[in-house]
């Protein structure tokens, strides 16, 4: 195996350090080789795709030909690679296993395992140092399996690290609810959607850990649908398990997502799922309620059985739970970038350019416009966080808006500022006109939309600095069809619904 470029290497005859080999992380790579450029990916687990393998049992809600990158391909075909059915929806299992790990092999001894970044620098130089700074190489640290430090030397650097190791808490400022992390009651919180969905392939530790319980299910956005569901159809099969699905929002409404009107088929099919789960009296709904504390009352559990209490911000109770699933979102762990200079939206920790275009305040549908390297630029050149993590906290990351903006980076760091530029990709939209994201009001609805949601009157949302968004986009989007075609009665269109 090549020896990683020592510090003191050139940047010109550096490599670009890509960290991370998931999704993202690797068809970054299969673009930087296409444009000659000579990556190596640094993945802290043991094989690709290691934060999909967590959560391996889930079904993606995206069919096989939205999953693979169009570089990726290209760099498989030669290989044997057989292509899976492109109208089939993989589970996370098989998307590493039929794709992302035949694509890291293809990549060969440029991806190293065992190889978890601490930190990215500039060369002998701090965040606060401005003296020849552009001039030097990255220094990108590295911890391996035996925790031993090294230094890699590198000319770019393309964080794809994710956030799947930073979910959100349970505590509705942001913080950890009182109690949560306490010896007691940790034990019983996850933040994984269950794997209890098929009887057939069920994890006999999550079917024993929640069959005949009562179990939280925390949050609104597409995995605590999926957990909902999946441990509705546990209860179907095991007497005695309850569900509660608790919302800090004041309706479940646009939760359930858009349904027929999602360009996602079986990600809008998930909403109506768990719908069909609460009409029939599996789940039990808690709206409006902001969790402050977890409480474990022990002896006599009373009401439902369970140890477990939530109390939210107004006093009020939910008694007698025995497990929670917790999945209020992720953040991403800005910490290895310390010493970079970022330029982040202060709500989202999104690149500042791109958190127009993604926050769920203002831009419901869940639509993604389409973005590349100048979005995702910072105040430090030659330096880019791509795929989940881009996106901060904002929930509506998609695989493809990540292949699209590895695309455009890879041409930004080869020179080419006209494929950078070019917009490639126009991405489906959930149909959820009102937001798919954080609305509190029980009478929240499209109605809020027009106030700079993708579902009002044509005003697309602005960009970068206030400029509109045809001059931030600066190329006409080629329309590339995804999942099924939009439904006409309540789409969303790109100018309004
Ligand atoms: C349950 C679930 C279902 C989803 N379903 C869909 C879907 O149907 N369709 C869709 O388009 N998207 C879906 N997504 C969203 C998204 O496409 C995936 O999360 C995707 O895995 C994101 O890819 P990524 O490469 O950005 O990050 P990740 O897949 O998280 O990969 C990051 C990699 O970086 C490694 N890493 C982390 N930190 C370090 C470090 N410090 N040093 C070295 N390596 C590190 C990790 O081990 C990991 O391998 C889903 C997400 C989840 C959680």
């Amino acid at each position: 195996m090549a020896p990683l470029a020592p510090t003191g290497t050139p940047a010109t005859e550096a490599p670009t350090a890509v960290i991370g080999a998931g999704p993202i992380g690797l068809a970054a790579a299969a673009h930087l080789l296409e444009r000659g450029l000579d990556p190596v990916v640094l993945e802290r687990g043991d094989h690709a795709g290691a934060a999909v393998s967590e959560w391996g049992h889930v079904r993606l809600f995206s069919r096989w030909s939205e999953l693979v990158d169009p570089a990726a391909r290209r760099l498989l075909e030669p290989t044997g690679w057989v292509a899976p059915e492109p109208d089939r929806y993989p589970t996370g299992a098989e998307w590493v296993r039929l794709y992302l790990q035949p694509l890291a092999d293809a990549l060969g001894d440029r991806v190293r395992y065992g190889h978890s970044v601490t930190g990215v620098a500039r060369a002998g130089r701090d965040r606060v140092v401005d003296s020849g700074r552009e001039s030097q190489p990255f220094t990108v640290h590295v911890t391996d399996g035996a925790g031993r430090a090294s230094r890699l030397s590198a000319r770019a650097v393309v964080d794809a690290s994710g956030t799947w190791t930073r979910p959100g808490p349970l505590g509705a400022d942001g913080y950890p609810a009182d109690g949560e992390h306490d010896p007691a009651v940790a034990p019983h919180v996850t933040y994984r959607v269950p794997d209890t969905a098929d009887a057939a392939s069920a994890d006999p530790t999550d079917a024993g850990r929640h069959g005949g319980r009562r179990t939280a299910v925390v949050g609104s956005g597409h995995s605590a649908l999926t957990a909902v569901v999946a441990l509705a159809a546990l209860a179907e099969r095991v007497p005695g398990t309850e569900v509660v699905w608790v919302l800090r929002r004041g309706a479940v409404g646009n939760a359930y997502g858009g349904g027929d009107a999602d360009q996602l088929p079986a990600r809008g099919a998930l909403g109506q799922r768990a719908r069909e789960a609460v009409v029939a009296g599996r789940v039990e709904v808690v709206t409006g309620f902001r969790t402050r504390a977890v409480e474990r009352t022990d002896a006599d559990h009373g009401v439902g059985g369970g140890a477990l209490t939530f109390v939210g911000e107004d006093g009020t109770r939910i008694e007698g739970l025995d497990e929670v699933v917790g999945l209020t979102g992720f953040r991403p762990d800005l910490s290895i970038l310390s010493e970079v200079r970022l330029r982040l939206d202060s709500r989202l920790e999104a690149p500042a350019a791109l958190a127009p275009l993604i926050d769920p305040n203002v831009h419901s549908c869940g639509t993604v416009y389409p973005h590349g390297a100048h979005e995702l630029a910072h105040d430090e050149s030659d330096l880019y966080v791509v795929g989940m993590k881009s996106y901060g906290r904002a929930p509506t990351f998609l695989a493809l808006t990540g292949y699209e903006q590895v695309r455009s980076v890879a041409a930004a760091l080869a020179g080419d500022d006209a494929a950078a530029s070019r917009v490639e990709l126009t991405l489906p939209e959930t149909g959820v006109c009102g937001g798919a994201g954080l609305f509190d009001d029980a009478d929240a609805t499209t109605a809020d939309a027009g106030s700079g949601g993708c579902c009002g009157p044509a005003s697309a949302p602005s960009g970068r600095a206030g400029l509109p968004m045809a001059a931030t986009l600066r190329a006409a989007p080629q329309l590339v069809q995804i999942g099924a075609p939009p439904s006409d009665a309540g789409a969303c269109g790109p100018s309004g619904c």
